[in-house]
């Protein structure tokens, strides 16, 4: 596996003078360097999109057309970027090749979108249009949870509807994304699709750069409140996708033996580090014991191990300061009166492997049920009655997912109607995401939407045409 070790600016591969380590988290040590950009070659990157967006923005058959030798390029790569998404992110390989599916799918999504202008009217009254103008260079900050999906979710929209891009991906998980640079790079026109790399305050600099004229961020909602602040400065456009602290209810008639693996994956795929991921777990009195064992069972039989190993389905937590993160998350539980059911510490190996975690005996008021853990420990709480468990599960400053599980899916979804989330499931969480779909937070969850014609317009700016009647008397 070749780790990336330039950046995209122009439509070329630019050295850096300085390097960051890159580590791989199922060893806990350096792997690869990466490319530090400077302030000069982060302006570079930006003016290099400004000077792109006069002729991009013009042609659409272009840009659908390169959309789809994109996703055609990076077919043929697909087994390059999940090498070295596996590693810089710890995920298991096929997860890993997944993401690049999503990348090509997205492109092809969004190649075949129409974004034609309205007419409104066409009368004696005169005639007008809405036309959908883009804005200009867009900034894409990501995390480092699905750095090529979630990079994609920006790039894909922001290119179809005439704007040009500079991406800089987490430092935790910078190389996939660097690597996707280099496989568009002859794809694309230069100046188009630039990617930078660099450790913070990289991301506060591209917010901060003037010729930037949207940011578009996927991250936690404390950054996404200081993009916000720094957007607000000459009010940039943004889009802001954030954390969660989602809940999931299971209701009494829930068939639960025949729902458990799909109410655990709910909360452990990608090792829980899913802005989407079920995060608190609400089960009747009646049938906690049951779905407690249930789960517990499921924790303590799953393969954790490193992303290229055989058979694994989950690998270690993304970085030294989320393994810490989840640790204390978890003795403060334990300190506080919970029952560990399965897990409840790291695992005896190097790297940032912890055991998938069940409590139990936990109220809200805990850190870990009124904070986004973002990893492997899901608590799962009792309630009595239905109405307090929805009050519950909607005490929260977040608001990107919920779900309901039931026998009834009829009766799930009127309760799943009153949970306040951008996006509420049945018998299932979280699972709503295909490139049609609009995804966004409510609360401090996030503002706006991505996927979908929805998550087009937020990379545009409206335009009124008016005049006199275009009808023939
Ligand atoms: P983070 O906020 O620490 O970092 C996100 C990105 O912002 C990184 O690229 C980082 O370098 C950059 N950044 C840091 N400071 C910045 C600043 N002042 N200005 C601009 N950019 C800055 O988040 P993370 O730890 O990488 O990711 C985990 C968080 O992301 C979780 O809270 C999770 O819920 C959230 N997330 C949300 C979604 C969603 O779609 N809603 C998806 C995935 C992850």
């Amino acid at each position: 596996m070749t780790t990336p070790r330039t950046v995209t600016i122009d439509g070329a591969a630019v050295e850096t003078a300085k390097h960051f380590d890159v580590v791989n988290p199922a060893t806990g040590t350096p792997f690869a360097e990466a490319p530090a950009i400077s302030e000069n070659q982060l302006d570079a990157a930006v003016r290099a999109a400004d000077a792109a967006f006069g002729t991009w923005r013009r042609d659409e058959g272009v840009r659908r057309q390169a959309l789809l030798d994109a996703a055609d390029a990076v077919d043929k790569a697909r087994d390059e970027l999940a090498a070295i998404l596996t590693t810089e992110q710890g995920k298991p390989l096929k997860e890993a090749v997944a993401e690049t599916y999503a990348v090509s799918m997205w492109l092809r999504y969004y190649a075949s979108l129409e974004l034609a202008p309205e007419i409104v009217r066409d009368d004696a009254k005169g005639y007008a249009e809405v036309h959908r103008r883009p804005l200009g260079v867009v900034g894409a900050i990501t995390p480092w949870n699905f750095p090529l999906t979630l990079a994609m979710w920006k790039i894909a929209p922001a290119l179809r509807a005439g704007n040009t891009v500079v991406v800089k991906p987490s430092p935790y998980t910078p190389l996939a994304t660097l690597k996707l640079g280099d496989v568009l790079r002859d794809v694309l026109p230069p100046g188009v699709l630039n990617v930078i790399s660099g450790p913070d305050p990289l991301g506060a600099s591209l917010t901060a750069h003037p010729l930037v004229r949207k940011i578009s961020f996927t991250g936690s909602t404390a950054t996404g409140k200081k993009v916000a602040a720094a957007a607000a400065t000459d009010l940039k456009r943004v889009t802001l996708e954030l954390g969660g602290n989602d809940p999931a209810i299971v209701l009494p008639d829930a068939p639960i033996q025949k729902l458990a693996h799909s109410l655990f994956w709910s909360g452990f795929m990608n090792n829980g580090q899913v802005c989407l991921a079920a995060k608190r777990l609400y089960v009747h009195r009646d049938q906690h014991d049951d779905l407690v064992d249930a789960l517990a069972d499921l924790a303590r039989t799953v393969h954790v191990d490193e992303g290229t190993a055989e058979g694994v389905e989950l690998g270690p937590i993304n970085n030294k300061m989320q393994f810490d993160r989840v640790s204390g998350l978890v003795e403060d539980a334990i300190a506080q009166g919970a029952t560990v059911a399965a897990g409840g510490a790291p695992l005896d190996r190097p790297g940032y492997f912890f055991a998938p975690t069940i409590l139990t005996g936990l109220s809200d008021g805990v850190r870990i049920v009124d904070e986004e853990q973002f990893g492997p420990a899901l608590p799962v709480l009792v309630y009595d009655d239905v109405s307090d468990a929805v009050a519950r599960a909607n005490r929260t400053s977040y608001g990107l997912t919920a779900s309901v599980w039931s026998d009834d899916p009829d009766a799930a979804a009127a309760i799943a109607l009153e949970l306040d989330a951008g996006q509420v499931t049945v018998n299932s969480h979280g699972t709503a995401v295909t490139p049609d779909l609009p995804f966004g937070g409510h609360k401090s969850s996030g503002i706006g939407v991505e996927n979908g014609p929805w998550g087009l317009l937020g990379f545009t700016e409206i335009q009124v045409l008016a005049g006199p009647s275009r009808q023939k008397a």
